[in-house]
C-alpha cells in the first residue's frame, strides 16, 4: 500500500526545516566555516548540492543558449570599477532604508517591518533610529596602494558585466536585434536581513539574460519572456498552484522600468520572489553610453535606421531557485509500515541519475557491478553504493532524488541482466546489461 502524505500537507514550518535538514544530512549545503561556529547567512554547497545547483544552470543555459541562435554568452568580471556603478545607478540608488533599535542594538529593513515602529528583536516602540540609505554593495580596494583610483566593487548583479560588453559582443558575434547576451555568475549584496536558509545570502548565484530588442517590439518581447520563463519552472517540475506571476505595481517599478513582473514560489513563509522579469527601455545603455562617451547603438544597414535597443531581462536566481526546485520536490509517502522520503527532482536536476548497487559487497559480484558502473559512467552521474541492506539504499537514493538504481545479483553473472528500480513507483525491471545506456537514456529523456 503506498498513500502520499505530499509536501502540501506537510505543516509549513516542518518542510522547512526538513528541507534544511536532508540538505545538511545528505550533504548538499553545509553552513560555511562551520568549524569555526559558522559565519552567519554564508553556504557552502557540499558534494549533492554542487551537483544540483550545476544542474540547474546547466538547465538555465540549455534552455536560454543552447536552444536558440539568438542568444550568445558570456562571463565578465566580478570586480568592477566604481564608474560601472555610478552610470548604472547602483553607487547612488542601491540601497536600503536601514533602521537600528536603540534599546537593543539589532539592525532592520524598514520596508520590510510589520510595524514601522515597533521592534520585531526586542519588542520595544518608539526606538527606532531615523531610516538611513545602505548600500548594498561590496566595496574593496585592488592593488598594494590604498586610496583614490583602487576602490572596486563585488558586483551585485550580473547584468551591468553584459551591458559594457554590448558593443564588444554586437561588433563581434555578426547578431542583431532581436537578441540575447546570457550570463550566470556569482553576486554579492550586503544584505541587511539576510535569512531563510539560502533564500537571501550575501553571496549567491544569478542567472540573467539581457535581450536587446528594437523598441518597437519590447512589449511583445517583454510578454514573451515572461511565458518562456514561467514555463521553464513548470517544466523543471514546480507545481502550477506553488508558481505565479505577479505584475509589480507602478509603485514598485523602478523608474526606468515600463513594466517588471516577478515569478514567485510559494515558500513555507509565503511567496517568494525566484525571478524578475524587466521591460528596462533603453536606460542601461543610455547611461553607460553617456558615461563612457561610446556609442551603444544599432545601425541597420539593411534600413539605415540607427537606435538605442531596448532591454527585456529575465534575473533570476540559481541558488534561490534550488531551495524551490527542493521545496518542491520533497515528499513523505507511507509505504508499509515504513515512511520513505523521496526527493520528487526532476531528472535533468537530480544529481545523480543513476546508482548502481550491488546485492551484496561478495567479491563474485563486484568485478560485474564495476563494469556496469564504467559502462555508465560516460553517460550519467552516477553514485556507487555497496553497503547495508539493499532495501535501505533504495531509501538512501530516494532521499537524494536518483532516478534509477540499478541492481547488480547473482543472475546477472549468469543472464547479464541487471533490475532497474523506478524512484516514483519503485518499479522494477529486468534490463539485459547490453541495452542499459539505452534504457536509461530513454526513460530519463535528458
Ligand atoms: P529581493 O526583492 O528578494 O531582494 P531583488 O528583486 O532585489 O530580490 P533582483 O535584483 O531582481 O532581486 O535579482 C534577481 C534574482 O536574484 C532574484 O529574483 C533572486 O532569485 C536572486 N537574488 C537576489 N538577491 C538575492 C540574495 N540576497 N540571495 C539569493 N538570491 C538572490
Amino acid at each position: 500500500m503506498v498513500g502520499t502524505l505530499g509536501a502540501m500537507a506537510l505543516t509549513e514550518p516542518t518542510l522547512f526545516d526538513q528541507v534544511v535538514n536532508l540538505c545538511k544530512r545528505r550533504s548538499f549545503v553545509f553552513p560555511s566555516a562551520e568549524i569555526y561556529g559558522g559565519f552567519r547567512s554564508t553556504y557552502d554547497y557540499g558534494p549533492l548540492g554542487v551537483l544540483m545547483l550545476r544542474n540547474v544552470k546547466d538547465a538555465w543555459w540549455r534552455s536560454m543558449v543552447q536552444l536558440r541562435s539568438d542568444v550568445v554568452g558570456l562571463d565578465a568580471a566580478i570586480l568592477s570599477p566604481p564608474k560601472v556603478w555610478e552610470a548604472s545607478g547602483h553607487l547612488d540608488n542601491f540601497s536600503d532604508p536601514l533602521v537600528d533599535c536603540t534599546s537593543c542594538k539589532t539592525r532592520h529593513r524598514q520596508d520590510q517591518l510589520d510595524d514601522a515602529d515597533t521592534c520585531p528583536s526586542c519588542g520595544e516602540s518608539g526606538t527606532f533610529t531615523e531610516a538611513r540609505a545602505f548600500n548594498l554593495m561590496f566595496k574593496s580596494q585592488a592593488g598594494p596602494v590604498e586610496g583614490a583610483g583602487a576602490d572596486v566593487y563585488l558586483r551585485p548583479e550580473t547584468a551591468q558585466g553584459t551591458f559594457i560588453n554590448f558593443k564588444n559582443i554586437l561588433e563581434t558575434s555578426r547578431k542583431k536585434p532581436p537578441f540575447g547576451i546570457a550570463q550566470i555568475g556569482k553576486s554579492f549584496r550586503n544584505e541587511i536581513t539576510p535569512g531563510n536558509f539560502v533564500f537571501r545570502t550575501r553571496e549567491f548565484e544569478q542567472m540573467e539574460l539581457e535581450f536587446f530588442v528594437p523598441p518597437d517590439e519590447a512589449d511583445s518581447w517583454y510578454e514573451y519572456w515572461m511565458n518562456e520563463r514561467y514555463q521553464w519552472y513548470l517544466n523543471l517540475g514546480i507545481p502550477a498552484d506553488q508558481l505565479r506571476l505577479r505584475a509589480h505595481d507602478d509603485d514598485e517599478l523602478s523608474h526606468y522600468s515600463s513594466g517588471t513582473s516577478d515569478i514567485e514560489f510559494l515558500f513555507p513563509w509565503g511567496w517568494g520572489e525566484l525571478e524578475g522579469i524587466a521591460n528596462r527601455g533603453d536606460f542601461d545603455l543610455t547611461q553607460h553610453a553617456q558615461h563612457s562617451g561610446q556609442k551603444l547603438e544599432y545601425f541597420d544597414q539593411g534600413t539605415g535606421e540607427r537606435y538605442v535597443p531596448h532591454c527585456i531581462e529575465p534575473a533570476a536566481g540559481a541558488t534561490r531557485s534550488m531551495m524551490a526546485f527542493l521545496m518542491a520536490a520533497y515528499d513523505e509517502e507511507q509505504v508499509n509500515d515504513d515512511t520513505r522520503t523521496v526527493l520528487r527532482l526532476h531528472p535533468q536536476l537530480a544529481p545523480y541519475k543513476v546508482a548502481v548497487l550491488p546485492l551484496s559487497k561478495k567479491d563474485t559480484l563486484l568485478p560485474k557491478a564495476e563494469e556496469v558502473l564504467h559502462s555508465l559512467q560516460p553517460h550519467f552521474m552516477c553514485d556507487y553504493d555497496i553497503t547495508q541492506a539493499i532495501g535501505k539504499r533504495y531509501r538512501r537514493q530516494d532521499e537524494i532524488g536518483t532516478p534509477y538504481c540499478v541492481t547488480i545479483d547473482f543472475d546477472t553473472l549468469e543472464d547479464n541482466a541487471v533490475t532497474v528500480r523506478e524512484r516514483d513507483s519503485m518499479e522494477q525491471q529486468r534490463i539485459p546489461v547490453d541495452n542499459l545506456v539505452a534504457y536509461l537514456n530513454e526513460q530519463l529523456a535528458l
